[in-house]
């Protein structure tokens, strides 16, 4: 019996070591559309194959990863994936179509205005109603208006209503953010009475009863922050025709986070403040830090060639960097210390829920079709307001250096994690999934482990930069 069980095994043993594996994970369909110059194919095989990919012989990685760039023909293109192993072969063939340009594009709508005398009243339907520079979906986000905002419309584009607000800017929103609009009589301007001025622990605050919600602006220029309110008129100051209302506030630092809140017809301001003397010893002693490892539970993020899904690296560093910067006395929040779904907004949310005056969002890259990942590889940090700008400089120089990794570039984007004002919102993309070296490096504990203690220095850094 016990001789049978040991052949079972050896025989499972030896097959296994026999077997071919060929497990293409992007690609991922054998036959589709590609309408880009280039794809790549990334996966794995049995280690101990060979892998060929139309006659050239591809490299094989720790634990049978492959990466292969591959450029695309206009029409068919046939690729033969072949996989070896003691003489037995197998073949997979992909089908990708690319088509050639047509060089029509989209149509361009027409601007249709509204009539010169009508008045068109709307209300945002839902929070985070988001106000665009163009009539567009990919034009620049300008602010996210919450529900109850009052708008006046001077005309429409396509899906996109403009927003009728005096001075030279441009204001579009998306017609499923707002109540279909009516005509009304008159136009009423909100009335503000004079700002009144508080702090807590955490903020500065500027808070001033408005007569209803309206559309706003808040821009950072280095030191000032000018915030606008559009068809408001000041009741303090009636002679004001330009039924616009501007504030600039400037501070001897640089500015920290920042944002509005319409809270019982009031409208407040809130400018972060640190809440305690920074100690160059201990500069995280006591500041509050949101960590945020990107995607879990349901989305998996990228995808790396043996199937290691981002999301398990975000938080395997994540947890790190959480343990590095409680041991540093900062007060520590995240969106997830374990595997679940967890909604954009909803981390956002807990950021700004638990005060947070950092928040950092931990990931690790891919790459769309048409580019190469043996040449676009390395660390990127993203930020998207000024005010996050320096952050996201000193990380992304920390873990070039420290890691030893390719600088892809400090970014300026628009992300949810990094589009919030309040709190100083950082997007760190660690390294690439789709580039062999450093797929095996992010999944090496120590690498993990180092990233984390180097985030961690450039926090301290940051915050050292603020105190003087
Ligand atoms: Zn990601």
């Amino acid at each position: 019996m016990l001789r049978i069980l040991f052949l079972i095994i050896l025989f499972f043993l030896f097959s296994a070591n026999i077997t071919l594996a060929l497990d293409v994970v992007y690609p991922t369909k054998q036959e589709l559309k590609i309408n880009a110059q280039s794809t790549f194919f990334a996966g794995n095989v049995n280690p101990k194959s060979t892998l060929k990919i139309n006659n050239e012989s591809i490299k094989i990685w720790d634990k049978g990863t492959f990466v292969h760039y591959m450029p695309l023909f206009y029409g068919t293109n046939e690729i033969v994936l072949e996989e070896t192993l003691n003489g037995k072969t197998q073949k997979t063939i992909y089908t990708i179509k690319r088509d050639k340009p047509t060089g029509i594009s989209a149509p361009i709508l027409p601007f249709e205005e509204k009539v010169a005398d009508e008045i068109l009243y709307t209300k945002t339907i839902k929070d985070r109603a988001t106000i665009r520079k163009k009539a567009t979906k990919s034009s620049k986000r300008i602010v996210d208006l919450p529900k109850g905002v009052v708008l006046y419309i001077a005309g429409k584009q396509g899906d996109y209503y403009k927003i009728d607000a005096k001075g030279d800017s441009q204001f579009w929103i998306h017609k499923s953010n707002i109540e279909e609009p009516v005509n009304v009589t008159k136009m009423f301007m909100a009335e503000i009475k004079t700002p009144e001025h508080y702090s807590d622990k955490y903020y500065n605050y500027t808070s001033m009863a408005i007569s209803h919600p309206v559309l706003y602006t808040l821009e950072q220029n280095h030191k000032k922050l000018k915030l606008t309110l559009y068809n408001t008129v000041s009741i303090n100051n009636p002679s004001n025709k330009s039924n616009n209302v501007e504030f600039i506030f400037e501070d001897e630092n640089q500015v920290l986070g920042y944002d509005v809140l319409f809270e019982d017809n009031k409208l407040i301001l809130r400018r972060a403040k640190i809440a305690d003397k920074i100690n160059p010893y201990a500069p995280l002693h006591g500041i509050r830090i949101f960590i945020d490892a990107g995607h879990g539970g349901k989305e998996n993020g990228a995808m790396g060639p043996t199937r290691v899904p981002e999301k398990d690296i975000n938080l395997a560093i994540s947890k790190k960097l959480i343990k590095l910067l409680k041991e540093e006395g900062a007060i520590v929040s995240y969106s997830r210390i374990e595997d679940k779904t967890v909604s954009l907004y909803d981390r956002i949310d807990m950021a700004k829920d638990n005060n947070a005056f950092i928040s950092i969002s931990i990931h690790a890259n891919s790459l769309p079709n048409g580019k190469n990942p043996y040449t676009e590889h390395g660390v990127e940090t993203h930020y998207n307001n000024e005010n996050a700008k320096v952050l996201a400089f000193i990380i992304k120089n920390n873990l070039v250096s420290d890691l030893k990794l390719k600088d892809n570039g400090l970014r300026k984007s628009s992300l949810a994690l990094n589009r919030p004002t309040n709190p100083i919102s950082v997007l760190v993309e660690t390294a690439y999934m789709i580039n062999p070296e450093e797929y095996q490096k992010l999944q090496d504990d120590k690498f993990q482990t180092q990233v984390a203690e180097s985030v961690k220095k450039s926090l301290k850094q940051f915050m050292i930069l603020l105190k003087k």
